[in-house]
């Protein structure tokens, strides 16, 4: 039998606000544990937490660029369960009223756009951190409280590659809607997968496991296909496959039953009383529209439209929104009509010094900016330079912080295309390489780019290499 699995995606978003999702801790990482507290987001008995507005804007923002119907009534609810991590013993979340409801991601995957349907993106603050030791364990508090925008997928797609770009586009929009900074080593991303399997052609949705604990894109990808295997081998074995929450171990690329999977009846949601529901004003909804920038997959198709890229190229352009920018400030400006030089230098030797610096590539400093990139670029194009040159130029310009052009007049490192220049040296070449002359006189034609090479050699690597050859062969053929 033939089995289809179905996915469905439930991203943890950190919100990049300065302070927490209830009180005014801060949210920064990395500090040392339990410094980032106060009496609301450890608990204390008689705290009361408050709204921050940037975390609500975020969560509408996010929700309007998902396509989602934005709730104008909204409220918060208790979410209640018991772990070492969650201080009040309950999680403000959103339960029925969610700031976003329906909404939808395309993704292009083997050259075939999709709709993944969204279910629902809510708000929830983050819970603390476990550290285990051999004998202890101990816990952090400063992520509890943090603001999350939990985003749940509809079960809408049927391969670990579907999962796998629908969790790229995702960061990518995120990235660009300046939400969050998405790093998932440091936990802003997080991600659950549920998956099921159903005989093909079968409408009814099987049972789900829902893994946790996947660090990368690559490891949920990894989790599903392992899963999707296992749950068929289940089935055809006549096993019963049990609704249950499993984990990933990236080592040795299986899962582990962690807990039999809770519903939302385990969990007790009533509206938090601390908290009043509210209207989100239509205008503030508008207010916010207009601030949502050129996304990701409308910035790839301008990009292939007004500059002739391919999609390919424009992919890499687009990947972050500054380097984006970077990119399309020097390829606008690049003063000749064909962009492609452009184009070409900054998916090439733009984002190689910013790999070999470990810098992201629109932090990377070009001495003299853009104008100095597009100075370079059209020395080559008028063959000024040779394009080796200008890359070792612009690598050096880079670690000396000296603009490019300063270091060619300093170098002198223009080319010789001065026939009368390149004149004296090719006679002193033909002088001193009878035997090279005569061996292309008897029809080596080899022989001629030795030749070229011995011009090349006396200029030092500054001849333009092909009046060179058009001027020595002139000489030979005619003498
Ligand atoms: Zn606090």
């Amino acid at each position: 039998m033939n089995y289809q699995p179905v996915i469905g995606l439930e991203v943890h978003v950190h919100l990049k606000t300065k302070s927490k999702a209830f009180c005014a801790c801060s949210t920064e990482f990395g500090k040392s544990p339990n410094s980032q507290t106060c009496p609301v987001c450890l608990g204390f008995p008689g705290s009361l937490p408050v709204l921050n507005e940037t975390a609500l804007d975020f969560a509408i923002k996010t929700g309007l660029a998902l396509n989602c119907k934005i709730n104008e009534f909204t409220k918060f609810d208790r979410k209640n369960y018991f772990y070492p991590d969650l201080p009040k013993n309950y999680q403000i979340s959103q339960y029925d009223l969610p700031v976003a409801g329906k909404g939808f991601l395309k993704i292009t995957l083997d050259g075939k756009t999709r709709r993944i349907g969204i279910t629902r993106a809510h708000l929830e603050e983050d819970a603390g951190k476990l550290i285990h030791k051999s004998s202890s364990s101990l816990v952090d508090f400063n992520r509890a409280g943090v603001p999350l925008l939990e985003i749940v997928s509809d079960p809408d797609m049927h391969s670990p590659q579907e999962a796998y770009e629908y969790l790229s586009t995702l960061k990518s929009i995120l990235e660009y809607l300046e939400v969050s900074d998405c790093d998932m080593e440091k936990g802003s991303l997080r991600c659950d997968a549920n998956v099921s399997i159903r005989p093909e052609g079968s409408k009814e949705l099987g049972v789900k496991t829902e893994i946790k604990n996947m660090n990368s894109f690559k490891g949920v990808k990894d989790a599903l296909e392992y899963q999707i295997k296992r749950q068929i081998k289940m089935s055809e074995a006549g096993e019963k496959i049990l609704q249950e929450t499993l984990l990933w171990d990236a080592k040795t690329m299986t899962t582990s039953s962690m807990r039999s999977k809770e519903e939302a009846k385990d969990y007790r949601y009533f509206p938090e009383p601390d908290l009043p529901p509210f209207i989100i004003a239509s205008n503030k909804i508008q207010k916010i529209k207009e601030t949502i920038p050129e996304l990701p997959q409308e910035k790839i198709k301008r990009f292939m439209k007004e500059y002739a890229t391919s999609e390919y190229e424009a992919k890499i352009l687009c990947a972050s929104h500054k380097f984006a920018a970077a990119a399309e400030s020097a390829i606008a400006r690049y003063p000749i009509k064909n962009k492609k030089a452009m184009i070409n230098w900054y998916i090439g030797p733009v984002l190689e010094e910013a790999g070999k610096l470990n810098t992201p590539p629109h932090l990377l400093e070009i001495p003299g900016g853009n104008e100095e990139l597009i100075k370079l670029v059209q020395f080559i194009e008028e063959e000024k330079i040779s394009n080796l040159t200008a890359k070792s130029v612009f690598s050096r310009s880079i670690a000396a912080k000296k603009p490019a052009s300063q270091i060619i007049q300093e170098e002198s490192l223009f080319q010789i295309s001065d026939a009368s220049e390149l004149e004296s040296k090719i006679d002193q070449v033909i002088k001193e390489n009878t035997a090279s002359v005569n061996d292309y006189k008897a029809g080596k034609t080899n022989a001629l780019m030795f030749l070229v090479g011995q011009v090349m050699k006396k200029s030092k690597g500054k001849a333009n290499p092909k009046i060179a050859q058009e001027l020595l062969k002139r000489r030979l053929d005619n003498a």
